[in-house]
């Protein structure tokens, strides 16, 4: 039910969905998770998929164990695999007329504002043109202090930066259990965890059957993300054919239920900064404008205190020096200097390059 009533959904498939232990590509699998795929986009739900596989399939393109692999050597081997894994989704989903983009995110891309703020209007516009981002870490990139390394976290982040409904991560099992499910016939599948107490951990050490590159572990790591982003997370089987279905029709999952909802989350992360950097003064009209739940544009701009920097927290005041919202600014304070006042269609011809449209975009902007 908590997949139904989302609206925006992030999934993610490891690799072992994708290439069994004999190195075969499961492409059966593939062209039912791409029917699972357009189940979703037919009930009108935006989707996001994470997925792995860059490194396993750059290495069964180069006939090479992953096992010996050393870490740049790695991250060549990914930057070649991501392409064998795009044309592999992409010539299955093409079949069922699902559009797919690729996004190569690392750790930085999730933490530091300006460019997760950067990321989300990304999605936001792909969902519009009716792509589906298919989403990985950027392997050849990425260094290994500064690596999610595993992708259930990752993908734990995206929904959060996202502002998605739901995560479903795929494991080998049908969720949590109160004991190992694979040693003991009678371990109970645990439906709902509403806080991850030392009950819940003593339950992951008795799951330790679970393979994959982060196994039970990174899964409650993602849980625990996903709990104070207002998200709901669901660890699922996916081994089986059509596994959404599966958890649509049976509901056979652990659902980890947030502890916020999903506004008081993204509220808190733009005022979750230490303090706000700048202030803006805006006239009437953009008042009127911000509450009716527009964006703020330049031409409401009045004045402008403090130096900040792009993605930065701001305080949005009234004329009489009220404070009446706060939001992150698209803009640092030295081009509001020169754009204030003026029409968003002037802004590129002043700055001299192409940006934003909007000072504080809706999304990124909440009422005090
Ligand atoms: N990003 C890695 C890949 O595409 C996998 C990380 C993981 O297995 O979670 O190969």
């Amino acid at each position: 039910m908590y997949l139904n009533n989302s609206k925006q959904v992030v999934i993610k498939i490891g690799s072992s969905l994708l290439i069994d232990n004999n190195k075969k590509i499961r492409k059966k699998w593939l062209i039912d998770f791409a029917k699972d795929i357009e189940l979703l986009t037919k009930n009108k739900k935006k989707v996001i998929i994470v997925s792995s596989g860059a490194i396993a399939l750059g290495c069964k393109k180069l006939n090479i164990n992953k096992k010996n692999l050393k870490l740049d050597k790695s991250q060549a081997v990914a930057s070649i695999g991501q392409i064998e894994l795009m044309n592999l989704f992409n010539e299955i989903f093409k079949k069922r007329k699902l559009n797919l983009s690729q996004i190569l995110l690392t750790l930085e891309d999730t933490e530091i504002r300006r460019r997760a703020i950067n990321a989300k209007r990304t999605f936001d516009n792909l969902f519009d043109l009716g792509f589906i981002p298919l989403v990985n870490e950027n392997d050849s990139i990425a260094t290994s202090e500064i690596k999610y390394g595993d992708n259930d976290r990752l993908a734990s982040r995206v929904a959060q930066i996202s502002g998605s409904d739901c995560l479903i991560l795929f494991s080998d099992v049908d969720g949590l259990f109160d004991s190992n499910p694979k040693v003991n016939r009678n371990a109970k599948l645990i439906n709902n965890v509403k806080d991850i107490n030392n009950k819940i951990e003593n339950y992951i050490s008795k799951n330790v059957s679970e393979h994959g590159t982060g196994g039970m572990k990174t899964k409650i790591e993602a849980a625990r993300i996903c709990q104070i982003s207002g998200c709901y997370m669901a660890i699922a089987n996916g081994l089986i054919n059509r596994p959404i279905k599966n958890i649509i029709s049976k509901n056979i999952c652990t659902w980890f239920l947030p502890k916020i909802s999903k506004l008081d989350a993204r509220k808190k992360w733009i005022i979750s900064s230490i303090s706000p950097k700048g202030e803006l003064v805006i006239d009437d009209g953009a008042i009127q404008a911000l509450k009716k739940g527009k964006s703020l544009l330049a031409t409401g701009i009045k004045n402008i205190n403090g130096k900040f920097s792009k993605g930065d927290h701001v305080k949005i005041l009234d004329k009489n020096m009220k404070e009446h919202a706060r939001g992150l600014s698209s803009f640092n304070s030295e081009e509001i200097l020169r754009i204030k006042g003026q029409h968003s269609s002037k802004i590129s011809e002043i700055l001299g390059y192409v940006s934003k449209s909007e000072v504080i975009h809706k999304d990124d902007m909440v009422e005090i």
